[in-house]
């Protein structure tokens, strides 16, 4: 009995240990509980939502999005907004002279599903969210990205009942838009050379702390559309899936890691920060510039940065200062303020607190640049 009652103790063990291995293999430790997005791939998604989005809805989109869009719309529509601005105030204003509503659609890029975000927040409404190119992880965001004296604030939170990625919707966005999005999960690259060069050295901040699991979580993201760069350049099913699903994790990733994104951006955005301001607060096609933050950030790092230009000239997005509509001279002058400029505005820090941009540097980016795209017209 003794013996039988071992034996069946030391396979209980072995069961035990199983069992363990393999909740673990299929339930991976979490970094977190809270969800991402409910998203839905599809076709001929829009015209589906006047059957169920609460009414009346509310349309809020782009003037030069709505003709296209218009005819799917029936009745119960009770209004559109054309998002000309991404000013709170104006937008708080805005808010609550809005009629009675059921629910919110957001339809469009980044700005038309931030103001959606922010009016779903601010009258307490049900949102759906179809995002038109794939250009940022707005759509998966908890926190609208709004204007206020000049600086960018994330104010407001609303998770969507759902987000509908139409295939045929998103191949019709202009083809850098839906490329450059991958600029915004590239940066990851020098993110973490960033986050872990600020734990080495004693400057992480403190309710930050270097994480591995969820560098290994953001990595992950990172290899999977480092290896469907040719199904993103052609806006393949494929290659949205694997671009809108590495949107859909760093949109909530925010969120979800407590409202840190060490893990996603450093010095890259910290460049593009610096490009705006050195060329009195220009627009970019936020990936695009991003792209060129990354890409100086690994020569920086000395970070494999023949990588990260391969990458870009594999998506076919080109991130030359001029096609971004800006010079040489306004892009060498952001590296050369870099420095300066993350203190100024009081950023993280990262390699451009430890290594100086000298002009061996600068000549570093202008000679991989021009190489891999061309010399400037
Ligand atoms: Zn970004």
């Amino acid at each position: 009995m003794a013996f039988e009652a071992d034996a069946a103790g030391r396979a209980m063990g072995v069961l035990a240990q199983d069992l363990t291995a393999m909740s673990s293999a299929l339930f991976p430790a979490p970094g977190t509980t809270a969800p991402e997005f409910p998203t839905v791939f599809g076709r001929e998604l829009v015209g589906e939502l006047p059957n169920f989005a609460y009414r009346p809805y509310l349309v809020v989109t782009m003037s030069d999005l709505w003709p296209a869009f218009e005819h799917f719309f029936d009745s119960h529509l009770a209004a559109v907004y054309e998002v000309k601005t991404l000013d709170l105030d104006q937008l708080t204003a805005d808010a609550q002279a809005l009629p009675a509503l059921g629910s919110i659609i957001g339809l469009g890029g980044g700005q038309a599903i931030d103001v959606a975000k922010f009016f779903s927040w601010s009258r307490r409404l049900p949102l759906f969210q179809v995002p038109t190119a794939m250009t940022t992880n707005a759509p998966f965001g908890h926190r609208p990205l709004l204007r206020t004296g000049g600086k960018a604030v994330a104010i407001g939170y609303a998770v969507p009942q759902g987000v509908y990625v139409d295939f045929d919707v998103i191949r019709s966005a202009p083809p850098l838009l839906n490329r450059s999005g991958v600029g915004d999960v590239l940066c990851y690259h020098t993110a973490h050379f960033d986050w872990k060069l600020a734990h080495e050295t004693g400057k992480e901040e403190h309710r930050w702390p270097y994480d591995e699991k969820l560098v290994a979580e953001a990595r992950e993201r990172f290899d999977l559309v480092f290896a469907h760069l040719d199904d993103i350049r052609d806006v393949t099913d494929e290659g949205i899936r694997a671009l809108m699903l590495a949107h859909r994790w760093g949109g909530a990733a925010f969120h979800n890691a407590g409202w840190n994104s060490r893990h996603m951006d450093g010095v890259d955005h910290c460049y593009l920060y610096a490009l705006e301001y050195v060329t009195g607060g220009r627009h970019f096609i936020h990936g695009q510039a991003v792209g060129l933050g990354t890409y100086v950030g690994a020569v920086l790092q000395d970070n494999e940065p023949e990588k990260v230009l391969g990458a870009f000239q594999r998506l076919g997005v080109d991130i030359r200062p001029e096609a971004m509509g800006i010079t040489w001279d306004d892009a060498a002058t952001a590296m050369r303020r870099l420095a300066w400029y993350v203190r100024y505005a009081d950023l993280w820090y990262t390699i451009a607190d430890v290594r100086p941009v000298t002009d061996e540097v600068v000549e570093a980016v202008r000679t991989g640049l021009y190489d891999t795209f061309g010399a400037a017209a």
